[in-house]
Protein backbone atom coordinates (compact mmCIF):
# COMPACT_ATOMS: atom_id res chain seq x y z
CA UNK A 1 0.00 0.00 0.00
CA UNK A 2 1.31 3.75 -0.85
CA UNK A 3 2.30 5.99 2.07
CA UNK A 4 -0.74 8.40 0.83
CA UNK A 5 -3.06 5.31 1.14
CA UNK A 6 -1.83 4.18 4.50
CA UNK A 7 -2.27 7.89 6.33
CA UNK A 8 -5.71 7.63 4.56
CA UNK A 9 -6.58 4.65 6.20
CA UNK A 10 -5.33 6.00 9.58
CA UNK A 11 -7.28 9.06 8.99
CA UNK A 12 -10.54 6.72 8.46
CA UNK A 13 -9.70 4.41 11.83
CA UNK A 14 -9.12 7.55 13.79
CA UNK A 15 -12.49 8.77 12.76
CA UNK A 16 -14.25 5.73 13.77
CA UNK A 17 -12.58 6.58 17.65
CA UNK A 18 -12.02 2.95 17.62
CA UNK A 19 -11.28 1.37 21.30
CA UNK A 20 -9.80 -2.30 21.76
CA UNK A 21 -13.41 -3.85 21.97
CA UNK A 22 -14.68 -1.64 18.99
CA UNK A 23 -11.43 -3.00 17.26
CA UNK A 24 -11.74 -6.74 18.35
CA UNK A 25 -15.20 -6.65 17.23
CA UNK A 26 -15.28 -4.84 13.86
CA UNK A 27 -12.54 -7.41 12.95
CA UNK A 28 -14.25 -10.23 13.99
CA UNK A 29 -17.37 -9.57 11.94
CA UNK A 30 -15.06 -8.96 8.91
CA UNK A 31 -13.05 -11.80 8.93
CA UNK A 32 -16.38 -14.11 10.40
CA UNK A 33 -18.19 -12.55 6.97
CA UNK A 34 -15.66 -13.07 5.06
CA UNK A 35 -15.44 -17.06 5.69
CA UNK A 36 -19.18 -17.29 5.73
CA UNK A 37 -18.67 -15.89 1.92
CA UNK A 38 -16.10 -17.53 0.94
CA UNK A 39 -17.92 -21.10 2.46
CA UNK A 40 -21.24 -20.25 0.15
CA UNK A 41 -19.16 -20.11 -2.73
CA UNK A 42 -17.08 -23.15 -2.08
CA UNK A 43 -19.93 -25.06 -0.71
CA UNK A 44 -21.70 -23.83 -4.21
CA UNK A 45 -19.12 -25.35 -6.21
CA UNK A 46 -19.25 -28.25 -4.87
CA UNK A 47 -22.29 -28.85 -4.24
CA UNK A 48 -23.49 -28.24 -8.36
CA UNK A 49 -20.12 -30.46 -9.03
CA UNK A 50 -21.18 -33.23 -7.27
CA UNK A 51 -24.42 -33.15 -8.19
CA UNK A 52 -23.30 -33.09 -11.97
CA UNK A 53 -21.16 -35.68 -11.65
CA UNK A 54 -23.75 -38.02 -9.53
CA UNK A 55 -26.39 -37.16 -12.83
CA UNK A 56 -23.93 -37.83 -15.21
CA UNK A 57 -23.27 -41.14 -13.81
CA UNK A 58 -26.44 -42.14 -13.18
CA UNK A 59 -27.63 -41.68 -16.90
CA UNK A 60 -25.05 -43.16 -17.81
CA UNK A 61 -25.52 -46.48 -15.72
CA UNK A 62 -29.20 -45.94 -17.13
CA UNK A 63 -29.07 -45.92 -20.65
CA UNK A 64 -26.50 -48.60 -20.67
CA UNK A 65 -28.96 -50.90 -18.39
CA UNK A 66 -32.10 -49.95 -21.08
CA UNK A 67 -29.39 -50.58 -23.41
CA UNK A 68 -28.19 -54.45 -22.98
CA UNK A 69 -31.94 -55.23 -22.61
CA UNK A 70 -32.86 -53.62 -26.21
CA UNK A 71 -29.93 -55.04 -27.69
CA UNK A 72 -30.81 -58.85 -26.05
CA UNK A 73 -34.50 -57.91 -27.35
CA UNK A 74 -34.02 -56.84 -30.61
CA UNK A 75 -31.43 -59.50 -31.40
CA UNK A 76 -34.23 -61.76 -30.27
CA UNK A 77 -36.33 -60.09 -32.87
CA UNK A 78 -34.08 -60.69 -35.65
CA UNK A 79 -33.53 -64.14 -34.98
CA UNK A 80 -37.12 -64.93 -34.88
CA UNK A 81 -36.87 -63.37 -38.41
CA UNK A 82 -34.18 -65.32 -39.26
CA UNK A 83 -35.94 -68.72 -38.35
CA UNK A 84 -39.02 -67.55 -40.37
CA UNK A 85 -36.71 -67.28 -42.98
CA UNK A 86 -35.25 -70.55 -42.95
CA UNK A 87 -38.87 -71.69 -43.16
CA UNK A 88 -40.21 -70.68 -45.71
CA UNK A 89 -37.17 -70.66 -47.91
CA UNK A 90 -38.73 -74.72 -48.65
CA UNK A 91 -41.37 -73.30 -49.99
CA UNK A 92 -41.90 -69.80 -50.85
CA UNK A 93 -44.74 -70.03 -53.32
CA UNK A 94 -47.33 -71.70 -51.53
CA UNK A 95 -49.63 -69.10 -50.39
CA UNK A 96 -51.43 -71.17 -47.23
CA UNK A 97 -48.07 -71.76 -45.38
CA UNK A 98 -46.36 -68.37 -46.38
CA UNK A 99 -49.66 -67.50 -45.00
CA UNK A 100 -49.66 -69.27 -42.07
CA UNK A 101 -46.03 -68.31 -41.33
CA UNK A 102 -46.55 -64.58 -41.64
CA UNK A 103 -49.35 -64.78 -39.17
CA UNK A 104 -47.66 -66.50 -36.61
CA UNK A 105 -44.98 -63.99 -36.30
CA UNK A 106 -47.43 -61.52 -36.21
CA UNK A 107 -49.35 -62.92 -34.01
CA UNK A 108 -46.95 -64.88 -31.45
CA UNK A 109 -45.67 -61.44 -30.01
CA UNK A 110 -46.24 -58.57 -29.58
CA UNK A 111 -43.10 -57.88 -31.46
CA UNK A 112 -44.22 -56.08 -34.76
CA UNK A 113 -46.54 -53.77 -35.85
CA UNK A 114 -46.99 -55.80 -39.40
CA UNK A 115 -44.68 -58.31 -40.56
CA UNK A 116 -44.73 -58.54 -45.04
CA UNK A 117 -42.90 -61.27 -47.01
CA UNK A 118 -41.76 -59.61 -49.69
CA UNK A 119 -39.83 -61.36 -53.59
CA UNK A 120 -37.26 -59.62 -55.32
CA UNK A 121 -39.72 -57.85 -57.54
CA UNK A 122 -40.80 -55.91 -54.75
CA UNK A 123 -44.21 -58.44 -54.40
CA UNK A 124 -46.19 -59.13 -51.92
CA UNK A 125 -46.03 -62.55 -51.36
CA UNK A 126 -48.01 -62.22 -47.40
CA UNK A 127 -48.58 -60.22 -45.18
CA UNK A 128 -50.65 -59.96 -41.62
CA UNK A 129 -52.41 -58.11 -40.16
CA UNK A 130 -55.02 -58.78 -43.11
CA UNK A 131 -56.39 -55.11 -42.08
CA UNK A 132 -53.60 -54.17 -44.33
CA UNK A 133 -55.44 -54.86 -47.18
CA UNK A 134 -52.25 -55.04 -49.57
CA UNK A 135 -52.47 -56.43 -52.89
CA UNK A 136 -50.57 -59.27 -54.15
CA UNK A 137 -50.54 -57.65 -57.89
CA UNK A 138 -48.72 -54.54 -57.04
CA UNK A 139 -45.28 -53.60 -56.36
CA UNK A 140 -44.40 -52.00 -53.01
CA UNK A 141 -41.28 -49.52 -53.42
CA UNK A 142 -41.31 -48.12 -49.69
CA UNK A 143 -37.43 -47.26 -48.74
CA UNK A 144 -37.85 -49.95 -46.36
CA UNK A 145 -38.41 -52.54 -49.19
CA UNK A 146 -36.04 -51.80 -51.58
CA UNK A 147 -33.18 -51.18 -49.65
CA UNK A 148 -33.73 -54.73 -48.20
CA UNK A 149 -34.03 -56.31 -51.60
CA UNK A 150 -30.76 -54.17 -52.33
CA UNK A 151 -28.71 -55.33 -49.54
CA UNK A 152 -30.26 -59.47 -49.41
CA UNK A 153 -29.21 -59.09 -46.17
CA UNK A 154 -30.18 -58.64 -42.47
CA UNK A 155 -31.52 -55.04 -42.24
CA UNK A 156 -32.71 -52.39 -40.38
CA UNK A 157 -34.55 -49.22 -41.98
CA UNK A 158 -34.24 -46.06 -41.00
CA UNK A 159 -37.43 -44.14 -40.38
CA UNK A 160 -39.62 -43.50 -43.50
CA UNK A 161 -42.98 -43.22 -44.11
CA UNK A 162 -45.39 -46.54 -44.92
CA UNK A 163 -47.56 -46.54 -47.72
CA UNK A 164 -50.63 -46.60 -45.54
CA UNK A 165 -49.05 -43.91 -44.03
CA UNK A 166 -47.77 -44.88 -40.59
CA UNK A 167 -44.11 -44.03 -39.34
CA UNK A 168 -42.20 -46.86 -39.17
CA UNK A 169 -38.93 -49.10 -39.03
CA UNK A 170 -38.38 -52.55 -40.69
CA UNK A 171 -36.40 -55.22 -39.97
CA UNK A 172 -35.83 -58.27 -42.22
CA UNK A 173 -34.11 -61.09 -42.78
CA UNK A 174 -33.31 -62.56 -46.70
CA UNK A 175 -34.09 -65.74 -47.90
CA UNK A 176 -31.94 -67.77 -49.66
CA UNK A 177 -32.78 -71.46 -51.50
CA UNK A 178 -29.79 -73.07 -52.71
CA UNK A 179 -27.87 -69.77 -53.28
CA UNK A 180 -30.45 -68.22 -54.43
CA UNK A 181 -32.22 -64.88 -53.08
CA UNK A 182 -36.39 -65.38 -52.78
CA UNK A 183 -37.13 -62.08 -50.82
CA UNK A 184 -36.81 -61.15 -47.65
CA UNK A 185 -39.17 -61.55 -44.70
CA UNK A 186 -39.92 -58.36 -42.69
CA UNK A 187 -41.42 -57.00 -39.56
CA UNK A 188 -42.30 -53.27 -39.22
CA UNK A 189 -42.48 -51.22 -36.38
CA UNK A 190 -45.03 -48.36 -35.89
CA UNK A 191 -43.25 -45.65 -34.38
CA UNK A 192 -46.41 -43.71 -33.73
CA UNK A 193 -48.52 -46.68 -32.34
CA UNK A 194 -48.23 -48.89 -29.48
CA UNK A 195 -45.03 -51.06 -30.12
CA UNK A 196 -42.20 -52.99 -28.49
CA UNK A 197 -40.39 -50.16 -28.41
CA UNK A 198 -42.51 -47.80 -26.27
CA UNK A 199 -43.50 -50.91 -24.29
CA UNK A 200 -39.52 -51.65 -23.39
CA UNK A 201 -39.05 -48.16 -22.87
CA UNK A 202 -42.11 -46.15 -21.49
CA UNK A 203 -41.33 -45.40 -17.32
CA UNK A 204 -42.92 -44.04 -14.74
CA UNK A 205 -39.15 -42.69 -14.34
CA UNK A 206 -39.17 -39.03 -14.74
CA UNK A 207 -36.53 -37.63 -11.26
CA UNK A 208 -35.87 -33.95 -11.65
CA UNK A 209 -37.26 -34.07 -15.28
CA UNK A 210 -35.23 -36.55 -16.72
CA UNK A 211 -35.94 -38.82 -19.68
CA UNK A 212 -35.25 -41.50 -21.90
CA UNK A 213 -34.79 -41.18 -26.01
CA UNK A 214 -33.81 -43.15 -28.59
CA UNK A 215 -32.06 -42.72 -31.76
CA UNK A 216 -31.75 -44.74 -35.23
CA UNK A 217 -28.42 -44.49 -37.31
CA UNK A 218 -29.70 -41.37 -39.04
CA UNK A 219 -30.05 -39.16 -35.69
CA UNK A 220 -33.90 -39.58 -36.30
CA UNK A 221 -35.68 -39.97 -32.64
CA UNK A 222 -37.37 -43.42 -32.55
CA UNK A 223 -38.51 -42.92 -29.05
CA UNK A 224 -39.28 -39.65 -27.23
CA UNK A 225 -41.69 -39.50 -24.58
CA UNK A 226 -43.31 -36.49 -26.30
CA UNK A 227 -44.78 -38.52 -28.98
CA UNK A 228 -44.76 -35.40 -31.26
CA UNK A 229 -40.93 -35.75 -31.53
CA UNK A 230 -40.92 -39.00 -33.20
CA UNK A 231 -39.30 -39.16 -36.53
CA UNK A 232 -37.85 -35.62 -35.67
CA UNK A 233 -34.20 -35.19 -37.25
CA UNK A 234 -31.73 -34.56 -34.31
CA UNK A 235 -29.80 -31.29 -35.52
CA UNK A 236 -27.78 -28.76 -33.26
CA UNK A 237 -27.30 -31.05 -30.53
CA UNK A 238 -23.36 -29.98 -29.28
CA UNK A 239 -23.18 -33.53 -27.92
CA UNK A 240 -23.69 -36.30 -30.85
CA UNK A 241 -20.62 -36.02 -32.42
CA UNK A 242 -18.99 -37.31 -29.21
CA UNK A 243 -21.86 -39.21 -28.68
CA UNK A 244 -21.37 -40.99 -31.80
CA UNK A 245 -17.75 -41.56 -31.69
CA UNK A 246 -18.26 -43.63 -28.27
CA UNK A 247 -20.14 -46.92 -27.40
CA UNK A 248 -21.08 -45.58 -24.22
CA UNK A 249 -20.49 -42.32 -21.62
CA UNK A 250 -21.35 -39.63 -20.55
CA UNK A 251 -21.59 -35.35 -21.50
CA UNK A 252 -23.04 -32.23 -20.91
CA UNK A 253 -24.82 -30.99 -24.31
CA UNK A 254 -27.49 -28.75 -25.50
CA UNK A 255 -30.03 -30.25 -27.33
CA UNK A 256 -31.98 -29.26 -30.88
CA UNK A 257 -34.40 -27.40 -28.35
CA UNK A 258 -30.78 -24.90 -27.01
CA UNK A 259 -31.83 -26.56 -23.21
CA UNK A 260 -28.69 -27.83 -21.49
CA UNK A 261 -28.59 -31.46 -20.26
CA UNK A 262 -26.58 -33.81 -18.19
CA UNK A 263 -27.15 -36.66 -20.75
CA UNK A 264 -25.77 -40.54 -20.13
CA UNK A 265 -25.52 -42.89 -23.82
CA UNK A 266 -25.06 -46.01 -24.66
CA UNK A 267 -25.27 -48.15 -28.15
CA UNK A 268 -27.74 -50.73 -29.27
CA UNK A 269 -25.22 -52.87 -31.43
CA UNK A 270 -27.86 -55.24 -32.85
CA UNK A 271 -29.64 -52.51 -34.41
CA UNK A 272 -27.12 -50.07 -34.24
CA UNK A 273 -29.24 -47.34 -31.86
CA UNK A 274 -28.10 -45.07 -29.27
CA UNK A 275 -30.29 -44.83 -26.17
CA UNK A 276 -29.94 -41.45 -24.76
CA UNK A 277 -30.73 -40.55 -21.02
CA UNK A 278 -30.52 -36.88 -19.75
CA UNK A 279 -31.66 -34.62 -17.46
CA UNK A 280 -32.01 -30.46 -17.85
CA UNK A 281 -28.92 -29.14 -15.83
CA UNK A 282 -31.02 -25.96 -14.19
CA UNK A 283 -33.92 -28.69 -12.90
CA UNK A 284 -31.25 -30.64 -11.52
CA UNK A 285 -29.23 -27.25 -10.41
CA UNK A 286 -33.07 -25.91 -8.50
CA UNK A 287 -32.15 -28.39 -6.30
CA UNK A 288 -28.99 -27.33 -5.61
CA UNK A 289 -29.87 -24.13 -4.75
CA UNK A 290 -32.75 -25.81 -2.18
CA UNK A 291 -30.06 -27.78 -0.96
CA UNK A 292 -27.31 -24.69 0.04
CA UNK A 293 -29.58 -22.36 1.35
CA UNK A 294 -30.45 -25.54 4.11
CA UNK A 295 -26.08 -25.86 4.38
CA UNK A 296 -25.70 -21.94 4.84
CA UNK A 297 -28.41 -22.05 7.41
CA UNK A 298 -26.36 -24.50 9.25
CA UNK A 299 -23.45 -22.57 8.39
CA UNK A 300 -24.68 -19.32 9.53
CA UNK A 301 -25.81 -20.88 12.47
CA UNK A 302 -22.50 -22.21 13.17
CA UNK A 303 -20.43 -19.22 12.65
CA UNK A 304 -22.92 -16.87 14.55
CA UNK A 305 -22.15 -19.24 17.91
CA UNK A 306 -18.28 -18.63 16.66
CA UNK A 307 -18.23 -14.93 16.30
CA UNK A 308 -20.20 -14.78 20.04
CA UNK A 309 -17.70 -16.91 21.15
CA UNK A 310 -15.10 -14.53 19.99
CA UNK A 311 -16.76 -11.02 21.19
CA UNK A 312 -17.21 -12.64 24.58
CA UNK A 313 -13.93 -13.71 24.76
CA UNK A 314 -12.16 -10.70 23.10
CA UNK A 315 -14.78 -8.57 25.64
CA UNK A 316 -12.69 -10.60 28.23
CA UNK A 317 -9.49 -10.02 27.06
CA UNK A 318 -10.33 -6.18 26.45
CA UNK A 319 -12.35 -5.87 29.65
CA UNK A 320 -8.88 -5.05 32.56
CA UNK A 321 -7.33 -2.68 29.49
CA UNK A 322 -10.55 -0.89 29.28
CA UNK A 323 -10.57 -0.44 32.96
CA UNK A 324 -7.02 0.55 33.98
CA UNK A 325 -7.59 2.94 30.56
CA UNK A 326 -10.25 4.77 32.12
CA UNK A 327 -8.74 4.87 35.70
CA UNK A 328 -5.46 6.70 33.61
CA UNK A 329 -7.85 9.61 33.43
CA UNK A 330 -8.42 9.57 37.46
CA UNK A 331 -5.17 9.41 38.64
CA UNK A 332 -6.19 12.42 40.96
CA UNK A 333 -9.27 10.39 42.83
CA UNK A 334 -8.34 9.51 46.18
CA UNK A 335 -9.86 5.85 46.36
CA UNK A 336 -7.90 5.03 42.70
CA UNK A 337 -5.65 3.32 43.76
CA UNK A 338 -7.80 0.42 45.67
CA UNK A 339 -9.59 0.29 42.50
CA UNK A 340 -6.33 -0.23 40.45
CA UNK A 341 -5.41 -2.89 42.75
CA UNK A 342 -9.18 -4.42 42.03
CA UNK A 343 -8.69 -4.97 38.30
CA UNK A 344 -7.54 -9.06 37.65
CA UNK A 345 -3.85 -8.73 35.97
CA UNK A 346 -4.37 -12.33 34.63
CA UNK A 347 -2.04 -11.80 31.70
CA UNK A 348 1.41 -10.07 31.26
CA UNK A 349 0.17 -7.08 29.67
CA UNK A 350 -2.38 -6.51 31.77
CA UNK A 351 0.50 -6.85 34.86
CA UNK A 352 2.58 -4.23 33.19
CA UNK A 353 -0.10 -1.62 32.50
CA UNK A 354 -1.80 -2.15 36.13
CA UNK A 355 1.82 -1.77 37.94
CA UNK A 356 2.57 1.13 36.03
CA UNK A 357 -0.59 2.65 36.90
CA UNK A 358 -0.11 1.92 40.40
CA UNK A 359 3.41 3.49 40.26
CA UNK A 360 2.18 6.42 38.13
CA UNK A 361 -0.71 7.39 40.98
CA UNK A 362 1.71 7.29 44.08
CA UNK A 363 4.17 9.54 42.23
CA UNK A 364 0.49 11.88 41.31
CA UNK A 365 -0.06 11.60 45.01
CA UNK A 366 3.28 12.56 46.45
CA UNK A 367 3.67 14.95 43.73
CA UNK A 368 0.67 16.57 44.65
CA UNK A 369 1.66 16.39 48.62
CA UNK A 370 4.89 18.13 47.76
CA UNK A 371 2.45 20.39 46.04
CA UNK A 372 0.61 20.95 49.11
CA UNK A 373 3.26 21.50 51.23
CA UNK A 374 4.76 24.50 49.29
CA UNK A 375 1.76 26.26 49.31
CA UNK A 376 1.24 26.02 53.32
CA UNK A 377 5.34 27.02 53.53
CA UNK A 378 7.01 30.17 53.73
CA UNK A 379 10.02 29.48 51.26
CA UNK A 380 12.49 32.12 53.45
CA UNK A 381 12.16 30.19 56.62
CA UNK A 382 10.78 26.70 56.32
CA UNK A 383 7.98 27.24 58.70
CA UNK A 384 4.37 27.31 57.93
CA UNK A 385 2.93 30.66 56.61
CA UNK A 386 -0.35 32.15 57.42
CA UNK A 387 -2.51 29.75 55.24
CA UNK A 388 -0.18 26.36 57.22
CA UNK A 389 -1.19 28.57 60.66
CA UNK A 390 -5.12 28.16 59.36
CA UNK A 391 -4.95 24.43 58.73
CA UNK A 392 -3.86 23.33 62.05
CA UNK A 393 -6.07 26.16 64.00
CA UNK A 394 -9.08 24.27 61.78
CA UNK A 395 -7.45 20.77 63.34
CA UNK A 396 -7.02 22.11 66.67
CA UNK A 397 -10.11 23.57 67.12
CA UNK A 398 -11.85 19.99 65.58
CA UNK A 399 -10.58 17.58 67.65
CA UNK A 400 -10.35 19.87 70.99
CA UNK A 401 -6.60 20.15 71.60
CA UNK A 402 -6.10 23.55 74.03
CA UNK A 403 -3.40 25.59 73.13
CA UNK A 404 -1.63 28.49 73.70
CA UNK A 405 -0.75 31.32 70.74
CA UNK A 406 2.90 32.86 71.02
CA UNK A 407 2.66 35.76 69.62
CA UNK A 408 6.78 36.64 68.73
CA UNK A 409 7.91 40.17 66.60
CA UNK A 410 11.68 40.79 66.77
CA UNK A 411 12.76 44.24 68.46
CA UNK A 412 14.02 47.07 66.35
CA UNK A 413 14.37 45.13 63.08
CA UNK A 414 13.79 48.01 61.02
CA UNK A 415 17.16 49.32 62.34
CA UNK A 416 18.91 46.06 61.67
CA UNK A 417 17.70 46.18 57.92
CA UNK A 418 18.93 49.89 57.44
CA UNK A 419 22.40 48.99 59.65
CA UNK A 420 23.31 45.58 57.64
CA UNK A 421 21.24 45.35 54.57
CA UNK A 422 17.75 43.52 53.67
CA UNK A 423 20.36 40.31 53.15
CA UNK A 424 21.71 40.47 56.44
CA UNK A 425 17.57 40.72 58.31
CA UNK A 426 17.11 37.65 55.98
CA UNK A 427 19.51 36.00 57.95
CA UNK A 428 18.14 36.93 60.97
CA UNK A 429 14.86 36.02 59.99
CA UNK A 430 16.08 32.44 59.54
CA UNK A 431 18.38 31.96 62.41
CA UNK A 432 15.33 33.21 64.69
CA UNK A 433 13.41 30.25 62.68
CA UNK A 434 16.07 27.61 63.16
CA UNK A 435 16.18 28.74 66.55
CA UNK A 436 12.36 27.96 67.19
CA UNK A 437 12.25 24.91 65.78
CA UNK A 438 14.85 23.10 68.41
CA UNK A 439 13.22 25.18 71.13
CA UNK A 440 10.00 24.03 71.05
CA UNK A 441 8.66 20.68 70.66
CA UNK A 442 7.89 18.33 67.69
CA UNK A 443 3.98 18.89 67.63
CA UNK A 444 3.86 22.42 68.50
CA UNK A 445 3.26 24.18 65.61
CA UNK A 446 6.06 27.36 64.07
CA UNK A 447 4.60 29.81 61.68
CA UNK A 448 5.94 32.99 60.25
CA UNK A 449 2.73 35.13 60.18
CA UNK A 450 4.28 38.07 58.15
CA UNK A 451 7.07 40.06 57.58
CA UNK A 452 9.01 39.71 60.69
CA UNK A 453 6.37 38.72 63.04
CA UNK A 454 5.88 34.56 63.99
CA UNK A 455 3.55 32.49 66.01
CA UNK A 456 3.58 29.17 67.95
CA UNK A 457 1.24 27.03 68.70
CA UNK A 458 1.99 24.83 71.68
CA UNK A 459 -0.40 22.10 72.48
CA UNK A 460 -0.75 22.62 75.78
CA UNK A 461 -3.35 24.10 78.47
CA UNK A 462 -0.35 24.55 81.30
CA UNK A 463 0.38 28.69 81.16
CA UNK A 464 3.49 27.73 82.70
CA UNK A 465 5.10 25.13 80.08
CA UNK A 466 4.17 28.19 77.53
CA UNK A 467 5.72 30.47 79.60
CA UNK A 468 9.00 28.60 80.28
CA UNK A 469 9.23 27.67 76.61
CA UNK A 470 8.69 31.55 75.47
CA UNK A 471 11.33 32.28 78.19
CA UNK A 472 14.13 29.58 76.57
CA UNK A 473 13.34 31.16 73.27
CA UNK A 474 13.89 34.90 74.42
CA UNK A 475 16.45 34.07 76.24
CA UNK A 476 18.57 31.62 73.63
CA UNK A 477 18.05 34.69 71.64
CA UNK A 478 19.30 37.25 73.60
CA UNK A 479 22.69 35.32 73.84
CA UNK A 480 23.12 34.50 70.23
CA UNK A 481 25.08 36.38 68.22
CA UNK A 482 24.43 36.80 64.34
CA UNK A 483 27.12 37.91 62.49
CA UNK A 484 28.07 40.25 64.63
CA UNK A 485 25.19 42.22 63.88
CA UNK A 486 25.26 42.28 68.28
CA UNK A 487 22.11 41.55 70.72
CA UNK A 488 19.44 40.54 69.23
CA UNK A 489 16.13 40.44 71.20
CA UNK A 490 12.51 39.39 70.61
CA UNK A 491 9.20 40.26 72.67
CA UNK A 492 6.65 37.95 73.05
CA UNK A 493 3.03 37.91 73.58
CA UNK A 494 1.03 34.79 75.04
CA UNK A 495 -2.54 34.02 75.04
CA UNK A 496 -4.52 30.61 75.39
CA UNK A 497 -7.38 28.92 73.94
CA UNK A 498 -10.24 28.59 74.87
CA UNK A 499 -9.30 29.88 78.08
CA UNK A 500 -9.19 33.34 76.70
CA UNK A 501 -11.90 33.43 73.75
CA UNK A 502 -13.97 30.51 72.40
CA UNK A 503 -12.88 32.50 69.11
CA UNK A 504 -9.67 31.77 67.72
CA UNK A 505 -9.13 34.63 65.82
CA UNK A 506 -10.00 36.71 69.32
CA UNK A 507 -7.19 34.59 70.82
CA UNK A 508 -4.53 35.55 68.13
CA UNK A 509 -5.84 39.13 68.50
CA UNK A 510 -5.22 38.83 72.49
CA UNK A 511 -1.95 37.39 72.23
CA UNK A 512 -0.99 40.28 69.82
CA UNK A 513 -2.22 43.18 72.58
CA UNK A 514 -0.14 41.09 74.75
CA UNK A 515 3.03 41.64 72.28
CA UNK A 516 1.95 45.62 72.33
CA UNK A 517 2.18 45.38 76.06
CA UNK A 518 5.57 43.88 75.93
CA UNK A 519 7.13 46.02 73.38
CA UNK A 520 5.83 49.08 75.28
CA UNK A 521 7.05 47.79 78.52
CA UNK A 522 10.87 47.86 77.08
CA UNK A 523 11.16 45.18 75.03
CA UNK A 524 12.78 41.79 75.07
CA UNK A 525 10.46 40.39 77.79
CA UNK A 526 7.47 37.95 77.67
CA UNK A 527 3.68 39.58 78.59
CA UNK A 528 0.80 36.55 79.07
CA UNK A 529 -3.09 36.54 79.77
CA UNK A 530 -1.80 34.13 82.79
CA UNK A 531 0.26 35.69 85.56
CA UNK A 532 3.37 33.80 85.87
CA UNK A 533 4.72 32.47 88.88
CA UNK A 534 8.05 31.77 87.22
P1 LIG B 1 9.66 47.04 67.01
O1 LIG B 1 10.69 46.68 68.09
O2 LIG B 1 8.67 47.99 67.51
O3 LIG B 1 9.03 45.79 66.46
O4 LIG B 1 10.49 47.77 65.95
P2 LIG B 1 10.69 47.29 64.48
O5 LIG B 1 11.78 48.05 63.81
O6 LIG B 1 10.90 45.82 64.46
O7 LIG B 1 9.39 47.72 63.89
P3 LIG B 1 8.42 46.95 62.90
O8 LIG B 1 8.00 45.70 63.58
O9 LIG B 1 7.34 47.90 62.53
O10 LIG B 1 9.40 46.72 61.73
C1 LIG B 1 9.18 45.73 60.74
C2 LIG B 1 10.26 45.72 59.75
O11 LIG B 1 10.60 44.42 59.33
C3 LIG B 1 9.88 46.49 58.52
C4 LIG B 1 10.46 45.70 57.40
O12 LIG B 1 11.45 46.42 56.77
C5 LIG B 1 11.09 44.53 58.06
N1 LIG B 1 10.79 43.31 57.37
C6 LIG B 1 9.55 42.77 57.18
N2 LIG B 1 9.66 41.59 56.49
C7 LIG B 1 11.00 41.43 56.22
C8 LIG B 1 11.73 40.43 55.54
O13 LIG B 1 11.17 39.47 55.01
N3 LIG B 1 13.09 40.56 55.49
C9 LIG B 1 13.72 41.62 56.04
N4 LIG B 1 15.03 41.65 55.96
N5 LIG B 1 13.02 42.56 56.67
C10 LIG B 1 11.72 42.50 56.77
MG1 LIG C 1 6.78 44.00 63.58
MG1 LIG D 1 9.67 44.34 65.17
Amino acid sequence: MSGLGLVLLKRLLLSLRLNLRKLILYSTILSVSGLFVVSLFILNYVIKDQLIQNSLSVNEKYAEKIAVSANQHFSDMLKELEYSAKQLEQDINNPELTYAEVKRLKYQSDNFNSILLVDPQQQMLAYAPKSLALSFQQTYSTPGIIESLQQKKTYISSTYWSVKGNLVILMSQPIYHQQQYLGMISGTIYLQQKNVINDMLSTQYDYKNSHLYVLDQDDRIIFHPDENRIGEKIINNSGLAYIRQHQKGSIQLTNSLGVDNLAGFAHIPSVNWIVISQQPTDALLAQAHTLLFKVSVGIFIFYLFIFLLVWWISNFISSPLNRLAKMASMLNQHDIQDKIKKVDPWYFEVLKFRTSLLLSSENFRNRITELKQHVNTDPLTGLYNRRGMEVFLKELVNTQTTFAALAIDIDFFKKINDQYGHDQGDVVLKTLAQIMQTNFREHDICCRSGGEEFLVLMTTADPLVAHKAAERLRLTMQDNQINQMGQITISIGIAFWPKDAVDVAAVLKIADNKLYEAKHSGRNCIRSTVKSSA
